[in-house]
């Protein structure tokens, strides 16, 4: 049986109980559980606590520090069952996708843990006498804002990222699915993180972010979600003269060009674009196919979709879970009647599937005119959108041609395709010939609206520092 957890706040290394808003399973509508509310003084108790928790934190020698934070991730590894079945149940993806989301975390969580050892400066050659050292000291206390889609590798990200630098950190996690980050931060705190260095609250996200934010104690803001959500934060991060990371939609752009097998990359492409119902900010959605093998794709793409079988993530069996809330169903049907009124073409799915549960099918939309909503708006769901192009330079020109520039796939065997492509289009995460967008090691970010500041990888780590330069005249 799968259990969900009681969930409470962590501040000051303490759990706290507090009633608060239910929380939904997808996969039938009914109660989890309650997520608790935090207070005004909770805020201020979490901010005196991130104050006290830095200042141990970053005179913790790194090494130290790196056993603790391992240590967590040992004690994920060995809960993914029990964690994974938690996150099906509030967020909906099949278990399986769940353990996997959690052993990336794990991934990360190591991988900063490990370059936070290495977070060298320098020192800069100068005449006799002098010396200038540059430091990459921990930028401070950090408030952190992570979304519903990945529960557990989002907070991961931003909890590995603060405290493998040396930071303490407030994290207001997703009300609707927290057992993820819950669960993280049980990890820490059974692992001997010290009170104070990682704080967790929920409750209404407005409220929140407008309380920290401003707050001189917090000297970094960073937040995954929606680009409207994002630049109102960062507009307020800037009020305050907070650096930011910004990780925000995307819309990504798949190009096909004309020498690879159609039925292969169609086949890849649906296991890309199932991955968590499509829910994700690099999901593969707009498909621009050169049209000698445009049919091709289209037909075997949309086959292939229509055999996923949908259904409760708890059954192994399932490849597509429920959405995660009401909202994304109302979306996925407000963009595909937008798309047939525009004379776009239903090759697959198309319908909510029951009114019990969120589940909308892996739709294939195709020969969608440039004005049709959902090549314009991120759908955030099981939406893939089939195009023919003539060209690599038509298609390429039609990747960069919305604000949004996060991730971008394309499948080639040519080389002076991939290095054309390398050059032009406008993202921060380009995978040319498979659907991974980012491992632990390298940095992931976006371009134009999608954001700025890098997550994972030396830059996402160095994000989380601020440079010092030392310059000492020896007497
Ligand atoms: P939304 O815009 O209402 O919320 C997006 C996220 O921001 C949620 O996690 C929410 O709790 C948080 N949020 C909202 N207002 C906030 C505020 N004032 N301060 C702090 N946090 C705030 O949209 P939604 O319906 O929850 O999600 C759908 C949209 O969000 C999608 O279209 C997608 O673009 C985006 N999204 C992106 C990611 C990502 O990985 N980049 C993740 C989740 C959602």
């Amino acid at each position: 049986m799968a259990e969900y957890p009681l969930i409470e706040l962590y501040i000051d290394g303490q759990w706290k109980r507090a009633s608060g808003q239910p929380i939904i399973n997808p996969a039938d509508e009914s109660v989890l559980g309650t997520v608790p509310t935090a207070t005004k003084a909770d805020l201020d108790d979490a901010l005196a606590a991130a104050e006290k928790g830095f200042k141990i934190w970053r005179n913790t020698a790194p090494a130290k520090r790196a056993h603790i934070i391992l240590k967590a991730a040992a004690l994920i590894r060995e809960r993914v069952d029990v964690m994974a079945a938690a996150m099906t149940l509030e967020q909906g993806k099949p278990i399986e996708q769940a353990k996997l989301e959690i052993l990336r975390g794990c991934d990360i969580i190591e991988w900063d843990a490990t370059e936070g050892l290495r977070l060298y400066g320098r020192i800069i050659p100068s005449e006799a006498g002098m010396r200038h050292t540059v430091l990459r000291q921990p930028i401070g206390p950090v408030a952190a804002f992570s979304p519903w889609n990945f529960p557990m590798s989002s907070p991961a990200r931003k909890v590995a990222g603060a405290l493998s630098a040396g930071c303490s950190i407030i994290l207001k996690a997703s009300e609707e699915t927290p057992a993820g980050a819950f669960q993280l931060v049980r990890a820490f705190h059974d692992a001997g993180l010290p009170p104070g260095v990682l704080n967790l609250v929920f409750g209404n996200p407005a409220e929140i972010s407008e309380y920290l934010i401003p707050q001189s104690r917090i000297r970094l803001v960073t937040f995954t979600g929606s680009i409207p959500v994002g630049k109102h934060l960062a507009e307020m991060a800037g009020r305050h003269m907070k650096p930011a990371i910004m990780e925000l939609g995307g819309h990504a752009p798949v190009i096909v060009c004309d020498d690879v097998d159609p039925a292969a990359t169609a086949a890849a492409s649906v296991i890309g674009k199932s991955r968590n119902a499509g829910q994700v900010c690099v999901s593969p959605t707009r498909f621009f196919v050169q049209e000698t093998i445009y049919e091709q794709f289209a037909q075997s793409f949309a086959e292939r979709a229509s055999q996923l079988r949908v259904g409760n993530g708890l059954d192994p069996s399932t490849q597509l879970g429920p959405l995660a809330n009401s909202r994304r169903i109302d979306a996925m049907e407000t963009l595909v009647a937008d798309a047939k009124a525009k004379g776009a073409r239903v090759l697959a799915g198309g319908q909510r599937i029951g009114n019990r549960g969120y589940y909308f099918p892996l739709t294939v939309l195709a020969d969608l005119p440039d004005d049709a909503r959902a090549i314009n708006e991120e759908p955030f769901g099981p939406l893939a959108l089939v195009n023919p192009v003539k060209t690599l330079d038509e298609a390429i020109e039609k990747a960069n041609a919305l604000p949004y520039g996060l991730a971008a796939y394309a499948f080639t065997k040519s080389a002076s395709n991939a290095e054309r492509l390398a050059d032009s289009v406008e993202v921060g995460n380009l995978s040319i010939n498979h659907f991974v967008a980012s491992v632990a090691e390298t940095p992931f970010g976006g371009v134009k609206d999608s954001g700025y500041g890098r997550e994972g990888g030396t830059e996402g780590l160095q994000c989380y520092t601020v440079v010092k330069n030392v310059s000492h005249k020896t007497l």
